[in-house]
Order: structure tokens, then C-alpha cells, then sequence
């Protein structure tokens, strides 16, 4: 699988020079399996990018969605293959206990904050709640688990039978817990990250923010490197960078936090426009 980074900030950030490297769009990764399949991870302001670089014959493409915040759903209405008569778009987000996933994200694709209604988009759109065991699409299977972060929220893990990719953008699994990370099985989205060949994860603050943003569903650098550890992940790719951070703070504060914590893995923050290639060749 290749998958690639279109948006990695927790919120909009200031595109210009000095966020030339990371970017200023918020949560979008495209992953294509070998055979040609497209699952778009979350619709940031990214997802607009990556509508656009898939390719003009396209007759299926997945969405899944980790929540509805809006960092993660701002960029739905300009993803291009929605306006095609020809594609399918399958929409998969986590249930509520208050309201149908349609129902939720109609709030925002419809007047007055877009102009047209979901219902009214021309591709062929099917909505799904993720289910609690695996969904098959194209060579992938795809397990959901709802995960620490407020609101109903879930983490991805995607296998193609070659390499196993962890996506879990928001997430806070030291809230909460004592002696965060003791107890794999206890700790929120292990399950989802371990062993991954690629774990990206949410990593907005460095250990000196953190204190102050307990309970706000993010994590730090270190905890990052921590829960990747307690997951004998293969690759780590910090996540969600905060917005007010430019290129030189996002670099420095991870290669800071690498330096401390001394993972046996690779580390490093996802940056716009970036491919991976799973599994990663020796
Ligand atoms: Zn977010
Ligand atoms: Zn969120």
C-alpha cells in the first residue's frame, strides 16, 4: 500500500514559507492498495489535494471518517469525486447515541454553511456507520475501534496482507491512566496499533504543554513515542501538528522529543505531500 499525506494539522494553519515542509491543512491521508483502491483517511481541508491527484477513471473511493470534528469533515464539500455521476463514494464514520451519521454531518453540508445538501451531491453516495468487526474494501481489511478523544471517535488499522497501517489523528490514551503506558490490553487504541508496520498518531503538544491541555483528546510528543513503544510499532509518524507551530518548531520539537525518549523505532512528523510505501523495502 502507498499511503500519502495531505493534511496533518490539528486546525488551519498559515500556509506560507515557513510551513512549506509540513503544510498548513488539517487531517487528510491517501492510501491505494495495489490493485488500484482509494481510502481517503478523514476530510480536512487536505482532502481537496488528494480529490484532485486521483485519477479520472476512479469508480469506487472510501471515506473513513475518525470523527465529525470539524478539522476532520472541513474539506468534505470540495473533494471533486463527489460531484461525479460515475463514482461511488462510500462515507464510513462512527456512530451516535444522538443522532444517524447522515443527520450529523447534514449539518454542515447544507445552508447555510454549504450550498448544496448531501442528498443533492450527483455521485453515487452510500453512508455507512463502522461496525464492530472488520469491513472488507479492495484488498484491505479494515478494523474500527472507538478510542480516547471527546465525542464519539474511533481509530483505523488497514491490512493488505503485506503491511499494517494505524491511523489514530486524535487520541489521548495517557487520560486518565496513572502510570501511563503500564497495561497494553487497558490502554486505549493498543489493540488497533500493535505490531503496525506505520503507526500515525496524534502528537500536538510537547510534554511541557501537555499539562495544561488535559482532557482536550491530544497527546504529547513523548506519550506518542510511549504508546508506539507499548505497541512494538514499526515506524512512528507524528500527527495533528499544532497549528501555530511553523516548519523549524514542528522539526524541532520532535527531534527533541526523539533525543529524550530514545525509541527503537523511527520517528518523525508527517509533512504534506509525503509517501509512504508499505511494506518499506530494505
Ligand atoms: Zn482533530
Ligand atoms: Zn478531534
Amino acid at each position: 500500500m502507498k499511503v500519502t499525506f495531505y493534511g496533518t494539522r490539528g486546525s488551519l494553519a498559515t500556509p506560507g514559507r515557513a510551513t512549506e515542509r509540513y503544510g498548513g491543512n488539517t487531517s487528510c491521508v491517501l492510501v491505494r492498495g495495489e490493485d488500484g483502491s482509494a481510502l481517503v483517511l478523514d476530510a480536512g481541508t487536505g482532502i481537496r489535494a488528494a480529490g484532485a491527484d486521483l485519477p479520472r477513471d476512479l469508480r469506487r473511493v472510501d471515506i473513513l471518517l475518525t470523527h465529525l470534528h470539524m478539522d476532520h469533515i472541513q474539506g468534505l464539500g470540495f473533494f471533486g469525486p463527489l460531484y461525479n455521476p460515475r463514482v461511488e463514494v462510500h462515507l464510513w464514520g462512527p456512530a451516535s447515541a444522538t443522532a444517524a451519521l447522515d443527520a450529523r454531518l447534514s449539518r454542515y453540508l447544507s445552508p447555510p454553511l454549504f450550498p448544496v445538501l448531501l442528498r443533492d451531491l450527483p455521485c453515487r453516495l452510500h453512508l455507512h456507520h463502522v461496525p464492530c468487526g472488520e469491513i472488507k474494501i479492495g484488498p484491505f481489511t479494515i478494523v474500527a475501534q472507538s478510542v480516547c478523544h471527546p465525542g464519539p471517535t474511533v481509530g483505523y488499522r488497514l491490512a493488505d496482507g503485506r503491511a499494517v497501517l494505524t491511523y489514530i489523528p486524535d487520541h489521548e490514551p495517557a487520560l486518565g491512566a496513572r502510570h501511563f503506558p503500564e497495561d497494553p490490553e487497558w490502554t486505549s487504541g493498543w489493540e488497533l496499533a500493535r505490531d503496525a508496520d506505520l503507526l500515525v498518531h496524534d502528537a500536538q503538544y510537547t510534554r511541557e504543554e501537555y499539562p495544561s491541555h488535559l482532557g482536550w483528546g491530544h497527546s504529547s510528543l513523548h506519550d506518542a513515542l510511549a504508546f508506539g513503544a507499548l505497541a512494538r510499532v514499526r515506524r512512528l509518524v507524528f500527527f495533528h501538528h499544532d497549528p501555530a507551530r511553523d516548519d523549524h518548531a514542528v522539526s524541532a520539537a520532535a527531534e527533541a522529543a526523539v533525543v529524550d525518549a530514545r525509541p527503537a523505532f523511527s520517528a518523525m512528523p508527517a509533512a504534506e505531500g509525503e509517501s509512504f510505501d508499505l511494506p518499506a523495502g530494505p
